[in-house]
């Protein structure tokens, strides 16, 4: 999935956190293998290859995750929209990387739109209702994993313990003799430093950022969260941190709020039971779901 996973697990017993850690580790790298766009053998590259064809099985365990990325691209007018594959292979978002031909964009942007994702309850399966299509599940993938790695400690006795998938985290309760686990949220601009710090226990929480794969061109910063309306880097934010009960939650709003923008985005988060969570928009200036929040961080 392109990033650093850290696991922490509190037991008294070394052994069985680490056992509990490697089974935790094995499920995430078992996720990765089945939903990496850049595995050739990946379910999702199936997907990418065989779905215009034909409908693809894609299983019991893994059909709730596409009925719920389409579920975000409803709820989210489209913001969130896994069909933005053929948008974001266009672009290469690391240092050196240039802005795609405006006429090989418009092309891969024609591709775009969650309503051409087909999905078939009684087959589990997934297909593309125009040719050409492609999912990219980067902004669900990672908090799904994290999920299932959760499961793992959950259904061996760990009670205390962190997951973190490069900024993608849900915890299991507490942290030893503490009542909270304290997470620390990266500042946009200011590299290794927080912006705030919240008291959090069992609960999933997601950061997405401008910073974390992008270049500068012209004096403008090109990121990898697109505005599927226009297939480019969408603009109103520099990052969103977003407080859910799943990671997959936490991972598909944050992704969804960011391209909404301050505004929208805020009132898309306030809408949804159980979530809460800050923007940082353009301008750096902070936007926050509810006051308790804002009061509870640490600044
Ligand atoms: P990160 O991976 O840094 O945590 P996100 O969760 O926001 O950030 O996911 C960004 C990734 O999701 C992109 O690299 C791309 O693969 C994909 N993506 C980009 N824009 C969108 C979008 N509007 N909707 C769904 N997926 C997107
Ligand atoms: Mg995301």
């Amino acid at each position: 999935m392109g990033t650093v996973v850290e696991v922490t697990v509190a037991h008294q017993s070394e052994e069985t956190a680490r056992t509990a850690m490697g089974a935790a580790f094995d499920e995430i790298e078992r996720i990765d293998l089945l939903l990496s766009g850049h595995r050739s053998q990946s379910l999702v590259s199936k997907i990418n290859n065989e779905g215009a064809l034909r409908p693809v099985p894609v299983g019991p365990e893994l059909y709730p995750l596409f009925v719920a990325a389409r579920g975000y691209g409803r709820e989210s007018d489209g913001a969130f929209d896994v069909t933005v594959g053929v948008v974001s292979r266009i672009w290469k978002f690391e240092p050196g990387g240039v802005v795609p031909d405006p006429a090989e964009a418009a092309r891969a942007l024609a591709k775009v739109g969650y309503d051409g994702l087909l999905l078939d309850d009684s087959a589990q399966s997934v297909g593309f209702a125009r040719d050409g299509m492609a999912i990219d599940l980067g902004a669900i993938a990672k908090g799904w994993a994290v999920d299932r790695a959760i499961d793992r400690l959950k259904s061996l006795g760990i009670e205390s313990a962190i997951i973190d998938a490069g900024g993608d985290l849900r915890l299991i309760g507490t942290r030893p003799g503490k009542r909270s686990w304290r997470i620390g949220i990266q500042h946009p601009r200011e590299q290794g430093s927080l912006i705030a710090s919240l008291d959090l226990a069992d609960t999933a929480v997601v950061t997405s950022g401008d910073y974390e794969r992008f270049f500068v061109a012209d004096g403008v910063r090109y990121h990898h969260i697109l505005d599927p309306a226009t297939g480019r880097p969408a603009s109103g934010c520099r990052s969103v941190t977003v407080i859910a009960p799943t990671a997959m939650e936490a991972d598909a709003c944050a992704t969804a709020a960011f391209v909404l923008g301050p505004q929208r985005g805020i009132a898309f988060l306030r809408a949804r039971p159980g979530v809460r969570g800050m923007i940082v928009d353009a301008a750096g200036a902070l936007h926050w779901t509810d006051a308790a929040l804002e009061r509870e961080a640490h600044r």
